[in-house]
C-alpha cells in the first residue's frame, strides 16, 4: 500500500513520439473541496484509503499541485462523430497525470476529467460540471457492479468556480481509472494524417502494454483486430442485456480495450423502449438502444479501416483481412446476447424457440411500456401453475392477456427443462440486477449536492450500485420506476 507521494508511476504513453500527445499541466480548480471518494478504486492504484482524506489529495487531483510521479499529457486522437469524420480530436477537458503499475491489479491511467484547457479543447473551456461528474462516477461504479468492463471513478473533487452551460453550473474534477484510454480514434488519427510509421507504434504499444498474448502471434495487428471485435461486440451484447444506453458511440468514445469508455448522456431504459434515445441532442436517433449493435458494428469499420496499413502491404489482402475480422463480430454478439437471455430468463440448456420466446417477450414488454429491470427482476418468483403467484408480474401489464399468453409458454419451457423454481431463483438473481442507475436517482444525488452541499446520497448510491444483484434490506425503493417530476429529465452532450 502506498502514500500519495509515492504512488509506483510508470508513464509509458508518455515516452511514446510527441505527435502521440502534448505535455500539458492541469489549471486548478478555485477553492477546491472533497466531494466524494471511492476506496474500492483506490485499493485497485495500491492507495491507502486515509490517503484521500489528507488535504494534499485534493490539492493533487484538483490541479493545483503536481503529483510526485505524474507527467501530465493531453491525448490526441481523432474520430467519428455522428457518423462524420473529424480530424482531430483529442483530450479536450481531460488530462491523463500518469500510469500507474500496481503488481496486482495492472496498470491504471490516472485521468483527470475537467482539467482545463489543452491543445484540443476547441471551442471548450476545459471544465467539467458536477452535474456530469456524479454521473459519470455513478455510472461507471454501477456498470463495474453489473459485471460490465468499464473506466472506474476514483473521486470527486468540486469547486464553486462557474462554469457557463445552458444554465450556470459549477465546475468538478473526476478523477477515473482505466487501464487505458486509447481510443478507436487514437487509431483513426494515424491514419487520416498517413502517418502509418506512428500507426504501428500505436498498435505495438497497444499489444506490448494490454495483449501481451498475442505479440507472438503470426499476424500481431490482425489478432489485435479480432481481439478488440470480440470484446466490443461482447461489450454490447451486455449493454444491451441490461438496458443500458451509451448516448454517444462515436469512436473517440470506443476503448480499444473494450471497456465502457467517456459517459455523457447514457441512460438506463426504464419502461422497455428498443427505440429509446437517451442523449437530447441526438434528434435523429443515431444512437438510440437498439440501433446500439449496429453502431458497435459501424465503429469497428471505423476502425479497421484505419488499421488497413497494418494488416497487409496488398490493397486488397488488407481489405480481406479486415472484413474477416468484421464478420466475427455479428455471431459473437448474438451469442452473448441469447446466452445473457437465457440466464435472464433463468434457463440453462439451449431449445429452438428460445430466440422467438425472448422476441415476443420484449415485444409485449414494449407494447405496455413495462419496466425492464423490475420485471427480470420479478420473473426470478414466477411460479408455475399457479397463476395466483404471478399476479404481481401479470398486473405488469396493461393487457393481462399477453403476459398469460406468454407465461404459457414460459412455463412450458421451464417444464422442458425440469427447471427446479427454488434453484432457479437465486441463480436469475444473479443474471437481473435489482438496482440501477436510474436518472432520477443520479438527479436527487445531484440536486442535493448542488443545493445543499450533501454528499451523502451520492455515498449512499455508490454503495448500493456497487452489489446491484443483492437485495439490500431497507433500500427497496431505489428499485422503484420513476417517480414523476422524473419523467422527463433531459441530458444531453453538455456537460
Ligand atoms: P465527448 O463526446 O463528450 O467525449 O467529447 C468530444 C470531444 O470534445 C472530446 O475531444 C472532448 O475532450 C471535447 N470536449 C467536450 N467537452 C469539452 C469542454 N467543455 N472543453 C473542451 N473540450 C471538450
Ligand atoms: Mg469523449
Amino acid at each position: 500500500m502506498h502514500i500519495l507521494e509515492e504512488l509506483p508511476f510508470q508513464n509509458t504513453y508518455r515516452r511514446l513520439p510527441d505527435a502521440f500527445y502534448s505535455p500539458v499541466a492541469p489549471t486548478p480548480l478555485a477553492d477546491p473541496y472533497r466531494i466524494s471518494v471511492n476506496p474500492d478504486a483506490a485499493a485497485l492504484i495500491g492507495l491507502k484509503p486515509e490517503q484521500m482524506q489528507r488535504p494534499e489529495f485534493v490539492d493533487y487531483f484538483s490541479g493545483r499541485r503536481a503529483l510526485p510521479g505524474s507527467e501530465p499529457l493531453a491525448m490526441c486522437y481523432s474520430g467519428h462523430q455522428f457518423g462524420h469524420y473529424v480530424p482531430r480530436l483529442g483530450d479536450g477537458r481531460a488530462i491523463l497525470l500518469g500510469e500507474v503499475h500496481d503488481p496486482h491489479t495492472g496498470k491504471w491511467d490516472l485521468h483527470l476529467k475537467g482539467a482545463g484547457l489543452t491543445p484540443y479543447s476547441r471551442q471548450g473551456d476545459g471544465r467539467a460540471v458536477l452535474r456530469s461528474t456524479i454521473r459519470e462516477y455513478l455510472c461507471s461504479e454501477a456498470m463495474h457492479g453489473l459485471g460490465i468492463p468499464t473506466s472506474r471513478g476514483l473521486c470527486i473533487i468540486g469547486s464553486d468556480e462557474e462554469v457557463h452551460r445552458e444554465k450556470i453550473e459549477t465546475g468538478a474534477m473526476l478523477v477515473r481509472l482505466a487501464p487505458s484510454h486509447v481510443r478507436f480514434g487514437s487509431f483513426e488519427y494515424f491514419y487520416y494524417t498517413h502517418q502509418f510509421d506512428h500507426l504501428r507504434t500505436l498498435a505495438e504499444y497497444v499489444i506490448t502494454q494490454h495483449y501481451p498474448w498475442l505479440a507472438g502471434a503470426p499476424e500481431p495487428s490482425l489478432a489485435l483486430l479480432n481481439e478488440v471485435v470480440a470484446r466490443t461486440a461482447r461489450l454490447i451484447a451486455q449493454w444491451q442485456l441490461v438496458g443500458f444506453a451509451h448516448g454517444v458511440m462515436n469512436t473517440d468514445n470506443m476503448s480499444i480495450l473494450g471497456i465502457t469508455l467517456d459517459y455523457g448522456p447514457f441512460g438506463f431504459l426504464e419502461h422497455y423502449d428498443p427505440g429509446f434515445v437517451c442523449n437530447h441532442s441526438d434528434h435523429h436517433g443515431r444512437y438510440a438502444f437498439d440501433r446500439q449493435p449496429d453502431i458497435g458494428l459501424f465503429n469497428l469499420s471505423c476502425l479497421a479501416q484505419a488499421m488497413l496499413p497494418l494488416l497487409s502491404d496488398i490493397p486488397e489482402e488488407a481489405v480481406a483481412q479486415a472484413q474477416a475480422a468484421l464478420a466475427l463480430y455479428q455471431p459473437a454478439l448474438v451469442e452473448h446476447y441469447a446466452q445473457g437471455m437465457r440466464a435472464k430468463l433463468g434457463l440453462q440448456q439451449t431449445l429452438a424457440d428460445d430466440q422467438k420466446l425472448v422476441a415476443d417477450l420484449l415485444e409485449i414488454l414494449a407494447i405496455n411500456q413495462v419496466d425492464y429491470t423490475r420485471f427480470f427482476r420479478a420473473l426470478a418468483g414466477f411460479a408455475h401453475p399457479s397463476a395466483d403467484a404471478n399476479a404481481a408480474l401479470r398486473d405488469m401489464f396493461r393487457d393481462r392477456t399477453a403476459f398469460d399468453t406468454w407465461a404459457d409458454r414460459y412455463a412450458r419451457r421451464l417444464d422442458a427443462e425440469h427447471s427446479d423454481a427454488a434453484e432457479r431463483r437465486p441463480r436469475m438473481n444473479r443474471s437481473n440486477p435489482k438496482y440501477i442507475l436510474r436518472n432520477y436517482l443520479a438527479e436527487a444525488a445531484i440536486r442535493r449536492a448542488q443545493e445543499e452541499r450533501d454528499y451523502a446520497e451520492i455515498e449512499r448510491l455508490r454503495q448500493l450500485l456497487g452489489k446491484p444483484y443483492e437485495e439490500q434490506a431497507g433500500m427497496e425503493h431505489y428499485a422503484a420506476e420513476p417517480p414523476d417530476w422524473a419523467r422527463h429529465i433531459e441530458v444531453s452532450c453538455s456537460s
